[in-house]
């Protein structure tokens, strides 16, 4: 049978292992003679899976003591609320970076908390590149990032810097956590969906320094404090049990290949493959500035009108290869090379590129 590569932008492709780890939770979760399904949150077995969930990611992350990790529900999208509510000081105002469709929805949430200065955006040419040198304002609490760009395959490859205490770093990394090293103690609040680099949706991760999580500038409702779920490990309410558990096999899977560092290396090798290929191929060309183009999401377009987007997305089906269409608002095609494509994947795809190339141009 033919492979089939699931180049989908989230909920994307997983590790083999963490599939086998999720059906075999399915089925009896570590020799308890149940399903995980079906198990209390409040049960040793899982009670010891979300504390070993944590410690494998902050071994991999290498997260400092002084961070708390939580498991919430409510997906990124809740977190351009919870930003907010929990940090922004009445009367106060955030730093914003704009730089596609995910941070415009994180100022939108902000602004009904309070005040947003948009210190730089792309928004002048669709978003093909990161705006660079971008300082935070004098007083403002916060500067929020979007780490990697899922739609318009932008990625920082260098973290603004922040040279007042007061103020701190925030970053959406749901489309490049675990993607690289990175270091943590740069940031005062990281956020990520689980659905692209770690498992299933349903849970998402909130590293945060612990000196913030006892910030109380408002009256908000229990379930959106972030010291509620710290206070709790997790566990205020019924958590994502399962999501997890296929969370933690897939840290398990990332540390049986060498870690973040290799990890690294490995996404960066088949990142330039694919741009290679882009650049080479009369046919194609990627709509992003060289330099900030994303490990993780590959946008590319046609050179010319001339062909149609179905003819090479079809082509691409019957090759299994799928998922490549470009989101909505951009057109073209989107490879999201995560964690989990292997190799062989990005080579399949180009390929097939390439043939498309011979026969058509
Ligand atoms: N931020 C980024 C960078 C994303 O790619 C996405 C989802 N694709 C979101 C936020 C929203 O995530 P969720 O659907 O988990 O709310």
């Amino acid at each position: 049978m033919k492979p089939i590569y699931n180049f989908s932008a989230g909920p994307a492709c997983l590790p083999q292992p963490a599939i086998q780890g999720a059906r075999e939770a399915i089925k009896d979760f570590q020799g308890n003679g149940i399903s995980l399904l079906e198990m209390s949150h409040r049960s040793t077995p899982v009670v010891t899976l979300f504390e070993e969930t944590t410690n494998n990611l902050r071994n991999l992350l290498k997260i400092p003591d002084n961070y708390d990790v939580i498991w919430l529900q409510g997906g990124a999208s809740t977190q351009f609320s919870m930003v907010p509510m929990n940090l922004l000081p009445e009367g106060g105002f955030a730093d914003y970076i704009d730089t596609g469709s995910w941070s415009a929805k994180a100022i939108v949430e902000c602004k009904r908390v309070g005040g947003v200065n948009i210190i730089g955006s792309s928004k002048d040419s669709l978003y093909s590149y990161i705006p660079k040198n971008v300082k935070p304002l004098d007083d403002s609490s916060y500067l929020h990032i979007t780490s990697n760009n899922t739609i318009y395959g932008t990625q920082f490859k260098e973290y603004p810097q922040i040279y007042n205490d007061k103020c701190f770093l925030v970053a959406d990394m749901s489309s490049d956590i675990l993607s690289q090293p990175i270091d943590v103690s740069k940031f005062g609040l990281i956020y990520a969906g689980a659905q692209k680099n770690m498992g299933p949706a349903g849970v998402t991760l909130v590293i945060i320094r612990s000196d913030l999580v006892e910030i109380n500038h408002r009256d908000i409702p229990t379930m959106m404090r972030y010291s509620t779920h710290v206070t709790k490990d997790s566990m205020f309410n019924t958590p994502p049990v399962f999501s997890v558990c296929v969370v933690n096999e897939t840290l398990k899977w990332i540390k049986s290949i060498g870690g973040l560092d290799q990890m690294k290396i490995i996404n960066e090798d088949k990142a330039s493959l694919l741009y290679d290929e882009i650049d080479r191929n009369i046919l194609f060309r990627s709509p992003v500035d060289k330099g900030d183009r994303s490990t993780m999401n590959v946008p590319f377009i046609f050179n010319d009108n001339h062909h149609k987007d179905e003819k090479f997305l079809t082509f691409c089906e019957e090759r299994g290869l799928r998922t490549l269409k470009g989101h909505r608002s951009v057109g073209g095609f989107r490879a999201s090379i995560y964690n989990a494509m292997p190799v062989s994947g990005v080579t399949a795809l180009i390929a097939a590129m390439m043939e498309f190339e011979r026969l058509y141009s």
